[in-house]
């Protein structure tokens, strides 16, 4: 078994959604300047690099990422879906019906985009594929195991599509009786690590513990098969 991150860094040059604040660390005091130590101020929009979206995202008043314990934040039957898509399509049902998604208590869409987000960031930001709401209706529908969806994007949702970006998000996060818990988002995703012959055996998203905020940047930690 290997561990490993399915998370990125974030540096002053992490992408960031068009629109939004971002990410800088600036040196404070710093030894070869005279002081006596090294130390940073960091200051990063929310939604910045690999993070997690709790539904507070999108529902005044929903649960936020504080307030799920670890326990909720582990998952046990992870499950990569090769999902390759033409920039700016959307994820159907079609493209996962028929996969058995019995058991699994978080998905992971591999779209390939990732590989643009060293060397095309434009293409990264802009030219995404998302999931249609109607996808996140059907698995919370059909699939109440799963409590948590990955992707190897920007965003869930794709560019320039308010509209369904909002209908995407608020399908996933609300409470509904005849949906199970409300999902958990995780984007921007490091899954080219992992080899298409290998298996996650379980997952655990750190966030970074802030209190007070929707959904915060985190740390994704696997274990490989
Ligand atoms: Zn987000």
């Amino acid at each position: 078994m290997t561990k490993i991150l399915l998370s990125y860094n974030i540096d002053n040059n992490s992408p960031y959604y068009i629109g939004t604040t971002k990410p800088t660390i600036t040196p404070n005091t710093q030894i070869e300047n005279g002081d006596d130590y090294n130390s940073y101020i960091i200051e990063v929009f929310n939604h910045c690099g690999t993070h997690v979206d709790a539904p507070r995202h999108f529902i005044s008043g929903a649960k936020e990422i504080s307030k799920y314990d670890i326990g909720e934040l582990s998952f046990d039957n992870p499950l990569i879906i090769e999902c390759k898509k033409s920039p700016g399509k959307l994820i159907t049902v079609k493209d996962i019906e028929t996969t058995d998604l019995t058991g699994f208590d978080c998905i992971l869409f591999r779209t390939g985009l990732e590989k643009y987000r060293e060397e095309n960031l434009n293409m990264y930001l802009t030219q995404n594929p998302g999931v249609s709401p109607e996808t996140i209706h059907w698995i919370r529908k059909n699939h109440q195991n799963i409590k948590c969806i990955g992707i190897d994007c920007i965003s869930m949702a794709r560019y320039d599509d308010a509209e369904i970006a909002k209908k995407t998000h608020i399908t996933a996060f609300k409470i509904d009786e005849s949906y199970g818990e409300p999902l958990l988002f995780i984007e921007d995703m490091k899954l080219e690590e992992v080899g298409s012959d290998q298996t996650i055996n379980n997952l655990i998203i750190v966030p970074w513990q802030i209190k007070g905020i929707d959904s915060a940047p985190c740390t994704v930690i696997a274990d490989l098969e």
